[in-house]
């Protein structure tokens, strides 16, 4: 069942109300099977404030009137659902020399996707504005807003303040990209956070708190409290790859002791060839693999201590391993290493901590772009059942 969830930040004037929100997401949680009588049960709103609304919304075309449900005695129940036909939302995600952007219905079924390889030696505006408006162009509805999910330290303006493995400083993504893209809302969020807002839009529970360990060249977390992106006084919350480990290893930042010196991705596989890498895997005893044996043991070792520290902190029992390690061979024997720590370490009335993979794998950047877009548009979390991000999977017009 597709739900909508009240978040406290709505951006559009349009949207703005507390009571369109509550709406919106009585409806959506409905599933289909709500007629006003109930959302007006379920809100606890007056009548007319819910007759008003509902008529808006559908003006707006996010809800539409789904049928009509007999009834022993009196008119047939009127059923309101979301109105997916309508608005659409394109997830674009920039990283690792490649672009992909797919267009996602309101409530979040994914309808088409494209990705394309360049060098990211700048943030490719010119190809990511063509891949919108390929996206916007054959769609039978209108594209509402559009989400991007970079790298680095992303302002609440769209502007990319930092993102130093790319070499990019100070780049006004949002609003460039709005100008390349004929005005469309265009907002902008760091990769890590996209991946922990898919979790929650997949996610059941109200209250949520989800981290995402980010491990690629450098090492970050996604973190949403109570179902809300921390962002940090200056947006860096989650900039955990250069906090002190105590090793006297020097790190590229020019501190010493930093976790990226044993845990960023090129430290862990070092010089491992590809083959040394299928030795390991296969579990094959000569130097090369017992070395790669070792980084990979001493990169659990400090991960599960962040993530027991982080744990305690945060009370979260649940983190997952996004970035380019989530893709490498690597990654499951890291996952196994992690867990197997973390389990020696359940504190007495705590819940096991354990490390995961993202629901949607490949797809977690690209929904949580486009999840972050339509709460900035609409004030909404979506919230959809697992696998309904595959390709294809959209009711019949
Ligand atoms: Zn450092």
């Amino acid at each position: 069942m597709t739900q909508l969830r009240f978040t406290q930040k709505g951006t559009k004037s349009s949207l703005r109300a507390r009571n369109d929100v509550l709406v919106l997401q009585c409806v959506a949680a409905g599933g289909g099977r709500f007629s006003r009588t109930d959302v007006i049960r379920e809100t606890g709103l007056p009548t007319a404030t819910v007759s008003e609304i509902v008529a808006d919304l559908i003006e707006r075309r996010l809800v539409r009137e789904a049928g009509r449900e007999a009834q022993p005695v009196g008119k047939p129940r009127v059923l309101l659902d979301l109105d997916d036909f309508h608005h659409r939302f394109i997830g674009v995600q920039v990283a690792n020399e490649r672009i992909t952007a797919s267009r996602f219905t309101l409530n979040g079924h994914m309808e088409a996707t494209e990705t394309v390889s360049r060098p990211l030696d700048a943030p490719a505006l010119h190809s990511v504005s063509e891949m919108v408006h390929r996206m916007a162009a054959p769609t039978p509805g209108r594209v509402t807003g559009v989400g991007v999910a970079v790298p680095g330290i992303v302002g609440d303006d769209g502007v990319i303040r930092a993102a130093v493995n790319y070499g990019w400083h100070m780049v006004s993504l949002g609003r460039e990209l709005s100008e390349l893209c004929d005005g469309l809302p265009v907002h902008v969020v760091n990769d890590a956070n996209a991946v922990a807002l898919s979790e929650v839009a997949l996610s059941t529970d109200r209250v949520n708190t989800v981290v995402v360990l980010w491990i690629g060249t450098g090492i970050g977390a996604g973190i949403v409290l109570d179902g809300r992106l921390y962002h940090g006084g200056a947006f860096r919350s989650g900039e955990i790859g250069h906090i002190d480990i105590g090793t006297s290893l020097r790190c590229h930042c020019g501190l010493i002791g930093c976790l990226e010196t044993v845990a960023a991705q090129p430290t862990i596989r070092g010089d491992a060839t590809d083959q040394a890498v299928a030795g390991y895997l296969a579990g094959a005893d000569d130097q090369d693999c017992r070395a790669l044996g070792e980084r990979v043991g001493r990169a659990a070792k400090e991960i599960a201590r962040l993530l027991s520290t982080l744990a305690g902190t945060l009370d979260a029992t649940e983190f997952i391993l996004g970035g380019p390690i989530a893709g490498d061979p690597l990654g499951p024997p890291l996952m196994r290493a992690v867990n197997d720590l973390l389990a020696l370490r359940v504190m007495s009335g705590f819940e096991q901590v354990v490390l995961r993979s993202s629901t949607l794998g490949t797809h977690s950047l690209v929904f949580g772009a486009a999840a972050h877009a339509i709460r900035q548009e609409l004030g909404v979390v979506i919230t959809m059942p697992a696998g309904a991000g595959e390709v294809g999977d959209v009711p019949a017009a």
